[in-house]
């Protein structure tokens, strides 16, 4: 198996590379990331059902000179997920740009979260995306055995799964949205919502998060394109709470079009739960809670994490923790607000007013209530390491996420995962503490027991951090249980198992 034009059963093809890639004493050299958490340990962790699995990521490679001549298109990779192969896609600094931070960020985003005033269609070059998921479609292919499953991920290789059934036939074309998907009206402000409804249709699987989604793209499929749902079936109950905006009682489960079976599915991505409760148990961990503790002096902690994008609603949540300092003097000198607005990758023209809007916001909240002692709000443009994270998690009495739209939310799962309290599963005890939740994230439908609020109401802000900070610990608790059921439940390992039974029946 060392040889690296040996084919794969399962090809991976996601935007990112599935390592961290260094350069030492002048050589470089790829490294597992230190933290097993989050998407791509997620997915390489697939990795342990075949024999050799392989995936297929950009790298930005400058033009025709010496280094694209000596670029290593494929590379052998032996981590503890098994062995692996690399195909890095050379892409130009002007196709990046183009195909993700323009047309995919500026054009199919504000779509996907329903927010057609954001959406730029004038930079978009379509040609140069069309190409680039050519592109894409190519390497994937390269890598795939008779019958492989390539598993395509997210909005910006929407058109992957097009030039792949063009290119095989033999190969099972599975896709995940990471992502909500709209309304079918909202979706059809897309020009070019043909070529990705079609492509959408050329593969055997498309899976996103909750029901809600999947009858999204359904309905998109039968209106503007004509596919038969050929079945539905009730959404699972653990996910179809009733009376939530983002309810859905029933979920397509396959579609007909010109003669083939697509099949669509609804299964949360979940988070690390074990590698989440060790480092909670960790004395490392311990120590960061105890020095945080001591600079809070006394202090009850609500932390809000997030990047800087407007669908995170950041802005709103900041201009409620305004309110809630006015309306309730008392509070004042006794709550910290901790914000993590992680700041774009520079070049995301997006996001540039996002940024500079939370920092002022922020500026005057610190500059109308701060003393010597006290400074209300902290906020981090950079990112908070995951181990720390977990501390502050473990110290905050109230986790506040609400964005306007988010395809599921795992800062809100991790917060649940990280308050567990020894002994075994949810019963095991936990800290308490209060999820303040938007309706509008994917992560709402299945956390029974968070406090939900509607982000576009300030009435209901106000009213759900209230009711947060005033929780009896004893409902705490038993919310904070129910909710780590529903962690346990769907915990990236489930999401897993599940998928891979689902490429079994394609
Ligand atoms: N994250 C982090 N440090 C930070 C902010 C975020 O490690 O300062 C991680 C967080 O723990 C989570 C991920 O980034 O795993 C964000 O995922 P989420 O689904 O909440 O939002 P996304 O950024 O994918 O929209």
């Amino acid at each position: 198996m060392e040889n690296k034009n040996a084919l794969s059963d399962l090809v991976i093809v996601y935007h990112r590379q599935p390592y961290e890639e260094h350069v030492e004493n002048g050589q470089v050299v790829y490294k597992e990331h230190a933290s097993p958490n989050g998407i791509v340990p997620t997915l390489k962790s697939f990795f342990g059902s075949v024999e050799l699995g392989a995936w297929v990521a950009w790298k930005q490679v400058e033009g025709k000179g010496r280094e694209a001549e000596k670029f290593e298109r494929v590379v052998r990779i032996q981590d503890s997920y098994g062995a692996y192969n690399v195909s890095r896609l050379p892409l130009t600094a002007q196709q990046v740009r183009s195909f993700y931070h323009v047309t995919s960020k500026e054009a199919l985003w504000p779509i996907l979260h329903s927010f057609p005033e954001r959406y730029n269609y004038d930079a978009v070059d379509w040609p140069t995306f069309r190409e680039v998921n050519r592109l894409f479609a190519g390497a994937a292919v390269a890598q795939a055995a008779p019958g492989a499953v390539i598993w395509i991920h997210d909005y910006n290789l929407w058109l992957t799964p097009h030039y792949v059934r063009k290119l095989r036939s033999d190969v099972k074309i599975a896709f995940f949205h990471h992502t909500p998907f709209p309304s079918s009206s909202i979706f059809s402000i897309l020009p070019w919502r043909d070529e990705i409804i079609n492509s959408l249709l050329d593969c055997d699987l498309v899976g996103f998060h909750i029901p809600r989604y999947a009858a999204g793209f359904a309905a998109a499929a039968r209106n503007l394109k004509g596919a038969k749902v050929l079945e539905e079936a009730p959404a699972p109950a653990s996910l179809s709470h009733q009376g939530l905006a983002l309810s859905q009682a029933s979920s397509p489960v396959k579609l007909g079009y010109q003669g083939r079976v697509i099949h669509v599915d609804a299964c949360p991505v979940g988070t690390n739960v074990p590698y989440i409760r060790e480092l909670a148990a960790r004395e490392v961990t311990r120590e960061r809670e105890a020095r945080i503790r001591e600079e809070l002096s006394g202090r009850r902690l609500i932390m809000s994490v997030g990047r800087s994008d407007y669908t995170k609603g950041t802005r709103d949540m900041l201009l409620a923790y305004e309110r809630l300092l006015e309306r309730q003097p008392a509070l004042v000198g006794q709550v910290q607000l901790l914000v993590t607005s992680v700041a774009a990758a520079s070049g995301m023209g997006a996001y540039r007013n996002v940024q500079r809007e939370i920092e002022q916001i922020s500026g005057r909240i610190n500059g109308r209530y701060s003393t010597l002692a006290y400074r209300p709000l902290w906020l981090s443009t950079a990112a908070i390491p995951f181990e720390e994270l977990i501390a502050y998690y473990r110290c905050a009495d109230v986790c506040w996420i609400t964005p306007l739209r988010d395809g599921l939310n795992l800062v809100a799962k991790e917060y649940v995962a990280a308050r567990f309290n020894g002994g075994e599963g949810a019963e095991g005890g936990n800290l308490g503490g209060a999820l303040v939740l938007s309706e509008f994230t994917g992560a709402a439908v299945e956390l029974d027991g968070a406090v939900l609020a509607n982000p576009y109401s300030n009435f209901q802000m106000d009213a759900a951090i209230d009711r947060a900070l005033a929780m009896p610990p004893q409902e705490q608790k038993e919310r904070m249980a129910s909710m780590q059921r529903s962690v346990e439940r769907y915990d990236a390992s489930k999401w897993a198992r599940h998928t891979l039974e689902k490429f079994k029946t394609l």
